[in-house]
């Protein structure tokens, strides 16, 4: 064909096209194929442990893109074939492994219909039913925690972005100069300072590198035993910068840290705020959801309500597949003033328009999943669902300590840390090889864990000891399940000390 063959582009049929009979058998098909393993998660290994080589063989992962292209039924079986058998499943009842959820079965449906109606929500005009039902679904997540009307927000892809989004509004809103026109560096500014305690998540160096004010503005603030932030050494820090001529302007509280679901001292965070005029700010990307089950939490969890933004996970404590962050702001207007643009080439209208509110310019329809499971599940269901999550670590702590060869070491939230500690060491602890072998053979346990199928854990580092780690993020799970994990942490934990025991140490 030559591009002036106008009768092949006036009957232009391209090779993308699926006719819709064939688009329906292959969905039929495929939903089956979806509804069959949902239905066989339990018998299922979690994962089925082969290495990256076989991983890649399995995939023939150097073969070159095809010259023609091949059968669509074909191609969707081998990409199911592929996933469905050779993956890790976080959707598995006893996957306990960092704070991932399974996705809710009707989200699932949801991310098919919301790139079937593809709207792109940046801006109202092309997504004009899409726009208002992200708009809904950020007031219905703000309702479900308690977080004040009106309010500003946005979904974004994750924990990381949402807690990026809140950084820059911070910082739009307290440089006290033009910082988004002048930039961190302009002429006769002060350096700006953030404050954070050290079990605040890796996302905090990011937003740092990335907004000009480099990783060293970030002030790491000691935490207690139970690692929550120490509020006297942060109030000395913020003394510290003011006399030293530099400007403080956030201070970011964890509403459940990411290794042990600590909760920072919120009402006092905001106390201090108020009194310092800095911006709060809340990472509540696991923990955040666990305010719509009020009476099964800490009470100072509940003051993330009174934070000038949060960072809020859908895809962990709503259950919403992957990806589904959310950025809440106090203030309707902070994430516009962060980052709005009015480019000439756009003709947008005055409606809500998501690019003017956040990193992204074209956007994919993520809210529709969380939108569709918050009313499926309705306050009530997630305030059960929650509630049982964090009732099933308290077990699992219960249990281990019921357990000679397991001690539990913290429970906060749906998160319970432990150990495998042999018997005949069980007095010895405090000697350095002893201390040292805990460490090396709980690492061991957990990767045998790992790689048997039957649970999926990750760990925590506390005080330089090495701790098995559970997260109860997981609608499926039940109490026979964590009762499981004991049994299984026990079993597998005798194996592998046999094995690799060092002599001296017998
Ligand atoms: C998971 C998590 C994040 C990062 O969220 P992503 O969705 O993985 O980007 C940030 N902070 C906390 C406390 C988290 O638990």
């Amino acid at each position: 064909m030559t591009p002036s063959d106008d009768d092949a582009l006036r009957r232009r049929k391209t090779a993308l096209e699926l006719d819709p009979e064939t688009f329906a058998r292959l969905g039929h098909d495929l939903v089956d194929r979806i509804a069959a393993l949902l239905g066989s998660l339990r018998e299922r290994p979690l994962t089925s442990a082969e290495s990256a080589e076989e991983i890649r063989a399995l995939l023939d992962a150097d073969a070159p893109l095809p010259e023609e292209g091949m059968d669509p039924g074909a191609a969707l079986s081998r990409a199911a074939d592929l996933l469905i058998d050779h993956s890790l499943y976080n959707s598995h009842p006893r996957f306990f492994g960092y704070i991932t959820a399974p996705p809710g079965p009707l989200g699932i449906l949801g991310d098919m219909l919301a790139a079937a109606v593809n709207p792109n929500v940046g801006a109202w005009v092309l997504s004009p039913m899409a726009s208002e039902m992200e708009s809904q679904a950020v007031r219905w997540i703000a309702d479900l925690i308690g977080f004040p009307h009106p309010c500003g927000g946005i979904m974004v892809s994750g924990g990381n972005m949402a807690n990026l989004l809140g950084f820059f509004a911070a910082r739009a809103a307290k440089a006290g100069w033009n910082v988004r026109e002048e930039g961190v560096a302009a002429e006769g500014s002060t350096r700006l300072r953030v404050y954070a305690s050290q079990a605040t998540h890796t996302w905090i160096h990011k937003a740092a590198d990335l907004s000009g004010l480099g990783m060293d503005a970030i002030r790491w603030i000691p935490t207690d035993a139970h690692q929550c932030m120490d509020m006297t050494a942060l109030r000395a820090e913020i003394q510290k910068d003011v006399l030293a001529g530099h400007q403080p302007f956030l201070v970011v509280g964890t509403a459940g840290s990411v290794g042990t679901g600590a909760v920072d001292p919120l009402p006092r965070l905001r106390a201090l705020c108020d009194e310092m005029e800095l911006w709060f700010h809340v990472d509540g990307a696991y923990g955040g959801f666990a305010a719509a089950a009020p009476d099964a939490v800490p009470e100072d969890l509940l003051a993330l309500r009174t934070a000038d933004s949060v960072a809020i996970d859908p895809h962990k404590w709503l259950y919403t597949p992957l990806e589904a962050g959310c950025t809440l702001v106090r203030d309707p207007s902070a994430l516009v003033a962060a980052f709005s643009h009015h480019p000439e080439y756009y003709n947008f209208g005055g409606a809500t328009n998501y690019y003017e509110q956040g990193m992204q310019n074209s956007r994919g329809f993520r809210a529709l999943k969380v939108w569709l499971q918050l009313a499926q599940a309705g306050r009530e269901g997630y305030r059960r669902a929650i509630a049982e999550d964090i009732e099933l670590a308290r077990r699992f702590h219960d249990i281990v300590k019921e357990r000679t060869e397991l001690r539990p070491v913290s429970h906060s939230l749906s998160i319970t840390t432990y150990r495998f500690v042999p018997e005949d060491l069980a007095d010895r602890t405090d000697e350095e090889a002893v201390a040292a072998y805990l460490n090396e053979l709980n690492e061991a346990i957990q990767n045998r864990i790992e790689r048997s199928g039957r649970a999926f854990l990750s760990n925590a580092v506390v005080d330089g000891r090495y701790l098995l780690r559970m997260c109860v993020v997981n609608y499926r799970t039940r109490l026979d399940d964590v009762e499981a994990l004991a049994d299984i942490s026990v079993e597998l934990g005798l194996e592998v000390d046999a094995e690799t025991r060092p002599a001296d140490l017998r």
